[in-house]
């Protein structure tokens, strides 16, 4: 990649808006500044971290294109670790393509998505790491999915990653002097270091986090089932606030999947209400109760709904037995006498099983319904990793790749083979580790990685 060009691109988003920012970045930014801004004030001192007034000028002068700040940030104190300017104009996309296009014209070249991040990483700016937390969080659904983003950009799994790392080089470097001074040695010669054991736990950790991670980073799909007329559509209503969908006591009404965004303890959720389970009475129908199915098998949580004030059906029955995942049993319409016992139900459950006793129609118990949702998926994992959270499948599958990697190392030790062999394993695993942080990684990785980040960033 060059390093030598300076590259230019509109950092806010394509639209209309009080403000629009383009970005310039590389050795030629000041220059080029200088040749399109002409400062309100003649005295005009570029310097670093300052903002200046003025115009923005088409080639020689001639035409005026906006009226706009300008900020110089002087190499190596910028985002980029390059001198950078950014020039604060009006957010017309015509006003900023005007702009843009002189920018080209006096040699800047347009970058590609991810380029300035790029250059942040190759001039030691920020690890790999940290420029992926920068993305995620640009793209980030809900504010702890931000706040988890922050954390790692502002080096939360870069520290819990180097502390893995100090002590993988701790037990290669006493594995290594074996191996240098002494011959015919075995590895059970070898006094035992506790930092492989350490470094073990610390994986499990951090891998253990992923979870939980990937929840408040993409949210949770719930899917609300039941027979006809158990109150699914007035659930999903009652938990939206919204009339989405149509609630009767004609069964069968819901055909479609009717789906809503709510966020539950700053996690997104998506709700989705769905046609009762029934024999189907006509072909929409069928197509309707065959959608439910493939549904549910793709939902983190499914929500059987049944009606309290009325006997338990085979349909009801049907539902829960053909649910595989983790299912939240909501008996509704308390408001009305009960007609049966929790009991008749028990043999269908498993023992970890959660109920609910709920009325869609006056909202009782929907906040603990909420809160049941998210903590049967959150309450697995929450081991502390000083913050560092892992929410990106690439640095998952690293992590369990180093994990394996020490586990070898460890089998090889406790079964007396060469230390040799606990030695190769351990720089894999470390090999792994820096894949993540970007201190070693193929280029085509890195290219692809940083290509699917937006224009400007
Ligand atoms: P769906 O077919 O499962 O989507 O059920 P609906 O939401 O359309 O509701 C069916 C009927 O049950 C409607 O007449 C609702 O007003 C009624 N209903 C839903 N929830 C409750 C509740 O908590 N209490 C009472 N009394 N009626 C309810």
């Amino acid at each position: 990649m060059l390093l030598q060009d300076t590259i230019t691109a509109i950092a806010t988003p394509f639209g209309t808006a009080g403000v629009g920012i383009i970005r310039l970045s590389g050795t030629q930014a000041l220059e080029i500044g200088r040749l399109i801004f002409q400062p309100a004030h003649k005295n005009c001192p570029w310097e670093s971290h300052h903002l200046y007034h003025g115009d923005i000028i088409s080639a020689g002068g001639k035409t005026i294109l906006d009226e706009a700040l300008v900020s110089f940030m002087k190499s190596p104190h910028s985002f980029t670790g390059e001198d950078v300017l950014e020039i604060n104009c009006h957010g017309n996309p015509l006003i900023m393509k005007a702009i843009l296009e002189e920018l080209i014209e006096l040699g800047c070249r347009l970058a590609r998505p991810g380029e300035f991040s790029q250059r942040a990483f190759f001039n030691n700016r920020i690890d790999l790491s940290q420029a992926e937390a920068l993305a995620s969080m640009i793209a980030a659904k809900s504010t702890k999915a931000c706040a988890i983003g922050l954390a790692q950009l502002k080096g939360a799994l870069t520290k819990e990653i180097d502390n893995i790392r100090t002590l993988l080089i701790e037990a290669l470097a006493i594995i290594e002097a074996t191996i240098d001074f002494t011959d015919d040695v075995t590895t059970s010669d070898i006094p035992q270091s506790p930092q492989i054991d350490l470094a073990t736990l610390r994986l499990q950790s951090l891998l253990a986090t992923y979870s939980s991670a990937k929840i408040y980073t993409e949210g949770l799909s719930v899917v609300i089932t039941g027979k006809p007329n158990v109150g699914k559509s007035s659930l999903l209503n009652a938990l939206t606030g919204r009339k989405k969908a149509i609630v009767t006591d004609i069964p069968g009404t819901t055909r479609d999947l009717i789906t809503d965004m709510i966020t539950i303890q700053g996690i997104p959720v998506n709700l989705i209400d769905t046609a009762g389970i029934r024999e189907p009475k006509d072909a929409i129908e069928k197509e309707g109760i065959a959608l439910v199915w493939e549904n549910l098998a793709n939902a983190d949580v499914v929500i059987i709904l049944l009606d309290g004030s009325k006997p338990i059906t085979f349909e009801d029955r049907e539902v829960i037995q053909k649910n595989k995942n983790d299912i939240l049993i909501a008996i509704n319409k308390t408001d009305l006498p009960h007609t049966w016992e929790t009991g008749t139900i028990a043999g269908l459950l498993t023992q970890d099983a959660k109920i609910i006793h709920i009325s869609a129609k006056f909202g009782t118990g929907l906040e603990e319904l909420k809160n049941m949702l998210v903590d049967s998926c959150l309450s697995e994992n929450r081991t502390d990793t000083g913050g560092a959270m892992i929410t990106n499948m690439r640095h998952k599958m690293a992590l369990e790749k180093s994990l394996e990697n020490v586990a070898a190392a460890k089998n090889s030790m406790v079964t007396g083979l060469s230390p040799e062999f606990a030695a190769f394993d351990l720089r894999e695993a470390l090999d792994n580790l820096d894949e993540i942080t970007g201190r070693k990684i193929n280029d085509e990785i890195l290219e692809k990685i940083f290509a699917s980040f937006c224009i400007g960033k």
